[in-house]
């Protein structure tokens, strides 16, 4: 049996960083057993579905580097893949439930239902349906369908009964029936629930495991149900375990960001995302953090995802893509650069020869490709424009005269490289009697405008001499 494994996002939003994660896993499941994997909409809610969620999901995972076999985007012999054009073939399989037995129409109204929700709640029953509709003769029912009143789908739930199966991550699970009530397959207007469209799309696709998040965990004795009225073969299933954040609470908004694209957006290398996403759950080697999608492929097994949560930590994805970032090839690092860079307006030639020269030197300093920004606009302004914080740090009373000194020298140099820069700017401090960092910082925020920047003397270099002086006098006058 080839492996089939899916994940179905619903369009309602950006892609979140769990559904993410259970595509970074379900895609090295995929890779690992040379299956297929596939990618499906889930968009039964119309009203809140929007395709521009579909084309983000879709750029957000090809952005991780994941590819998919069949599904949105891509087709595949199973049509389009999105739930909201298979409404009929939900209502047949719905309607061959009923024929069978194994589901039945039910006409209680919304009122009667609540009132009776309400009513086995005070009397401390389970509050879910009380299965009224489900002894109903075929007579009575044709009558109330003639008569026009309206009705839902309800999936008949062999009582009394228990649902067991293997979970690949969470092993024997057990679900009595008493906890499960005849839930909705179809609504009154036709649609179809997630639980139905959810596991007919699973049936018809010939999916062989489901791996999705815990908190769906209470719907899959429902859908193994459903699947065994259909006639088929359940799936083997792997419930992923929740995202948290280094708090311990579960991941929200207040840890951070959870969309995808703000990931994407904050210029976080997609490489360092896909090895973190790999490591939420599951482990490579204890000893070892950062391996490439191939040596993940050969190793991963969702028998090895751990049951326990995940942390997702912002600090600890921030490292990781500070070390991808210095492995890349400087031309590499310079064209992802780029689009940061040139948000507004495209580098002419001469700029972009400076940055190249300088790029090296940010590499080594920076964790996502904002920074990089950052620590490289004060070479394409003509007047840098000083982070008032830096400047107040350093521009004390003893920094005029370094400023001064500094001119001098610099103007009176007749070889303008980094050795012949720092070789006059190391015999200024001598002669001027201060440490580095009084001496160096004050002529680092004059010329790039910040403390936080590349090496100095190389900044020196390729800003070039004339621009160099400029503004060191323009911060001296600044200064007095
Ligand atoms: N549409 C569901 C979600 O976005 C996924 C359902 C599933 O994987 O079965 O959470």
């Amino acid at each position: 049996m080839s492996v089939r494994v899916r994940i179905a996002p619903s369009p309602t939003g950006m892609l979140h960083v769990g559904n993410a994660r259970s595509a970074v896993f379900n895609w090295l499941f995929a890779r690992h057993h040379g299956g297929t994997f596939i990618v499906r909409v889930d968009d039964t809610d119309i009203a809140r579905s929007d395709e521009q969620y579909v084309t983000q999901m879709m750029e957000a995972m090809r952005w991780l580097g994941l590819d998919w076999d069949e599904g949105v985007g891509v087709g595949g012999p199973h049509g389009t893949y999105r739930q909201s054009e298979r409404f009929d073939r939900y209502r047949e399989v719905a309607e061959q439930l009923i024929a069978d037995g194994a589901a039945y129409r039910c006409f209680c109204t919304p009122e009667e239902l609540d009132d009776r929700r309400q009513a086995a709640q005070a009397a401390g029953r389970p509050p879910g349906y009380d299965g009224a509709c489900r002894t109903l003769g075929s007579e009575q029912v044709n009558t109330r369908i003639s008569a026009g009143e309206s009705f839902l789908v309800r999936l008949a739930i062999p009582r009394p009964g228990v649902t067991e199966f293997f979970d690949l991550v969470r092993d024997d699970m057990r679900f009595d029936h008493d906890v499960i009530d005849d839930f909705v397959i179809l609504r009154s207007d036709g649609t179809p629930t997630y639980h139905l469209a959810s596991t007919v799309d699973d049936v018809d696709y010939e999916i062989t495991h489901v791996a999705r998040g815990e908190d769906l965990l209470s719907s899959t004795p429902r859908h193994i149900l459903l699947t065994q009225a259909m006639g088929a073969e359940p799936v083997i299933y792997a419930h992923l375990p929740l995202l948290f954040g280094p708090d311990g609470k579960k991941l929200s908004k207040r840890h951070g960001d959870t969309s995808m694209d703000a990931y994407m957006k904050a210029g976080y290398l997609p490489e360092a995302m896909f090895n973190y996403m790999s490591l939420l759950g599951w482990s490579y080697d204890p000893e070892v953090t950062i391996y490439s999608p191939e040596q993940a492929i050969e190793k991963f097994d969702l028998a090895d995802v751990s049951k326990n949560p995940a942390v997702f930590d912002t600090k600890k994805l921030e490292w990781m893509s500070g070390e991808y970032m210095r492995e890349l090839a400087p031309h590499d690092f310079v064209a992802r650069s780029l689009p940061f860079i040139e948000v507004n307006r495209k580098l002419s030639d001469d700029e972009r020869r400076r940055f190249e020269v300088i790029a090296p030197l940010i590499q080594e300093r920076v964790k996502v490709l904002p920074e990089v920004v950052e620590m490289s606009e004060w070479l394409f302004v003509d007047d840098v424009s000083f982070d008032e914080a830096s400047w107040d740090k350093v521009m004390k009373p003893e920094a005029g005269p370094v400023l001064d000194d500094a001119i001098i020298r610099l103007e009176g140099l007749t070889e303008w490289s980094t050795e012949a820069i720092e070789g006059v700017m190391r015999q200024m401090l001598e002669d001027l009697e201060l440490n580095p960092r009084k001496g160096f910082q004050p002529l680092r925020v004059a010329v790039t405008g910040s403390m936080i920047s590349p090496p100095l003397f190389e900044s020196m270099e390729v800003l070039g001499q004339p621009a160099t002086v400029a503004r060191l006098r323009r911060a001296l006058a600044r200064f007095v």
